[in-house]
């Protein structure tokens, strides 16, 4: 792997796991989320979750139907939940 720490700059992040709390995109609960591919700088101390692993999750919550969800769930379980596509947008527009 050949990760750059996004705060320092430092090489000698290594790639951890770690549970987060995530809000969901209606804002009304939050959910955490296990296993959560996560970055660790010994340099500066930062301990988070890289810009694209934000972006994937973002994307799932979005895209999923979160009321599946428990109020705990590993990254994991997350990630393999079916999407909802566009399906239902187009079936509310037509009713
Ligand atoms: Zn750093």
């Amino acid at each position: 792997m050949n990760h750059t720490c996004e705060w320092c700059n430092s090489k000698k992040i290594t790639a951890i796991t770690s549970s987060v709390f995530w809000e969901l995109p209606d804002g009304t609960s939050a959910i955490e989320i296990k296993e959560t591919p996560t970055l660790s700088c010994p340099d500066c101390s930062m301990v988070y979750q890289s810009e694209r692993t934000v972006k994937e999750i973002e994307d799932q919550l979005f895209l999923i139907d979160c009321k599946k969800i428990g109020k705990v769930v590993s990254y994991q379980e997350l990630m393999a939940l079916p999407r909802l596509l566009k399906k239902n947008y187009f079936d509310f527009l037509s009713e």
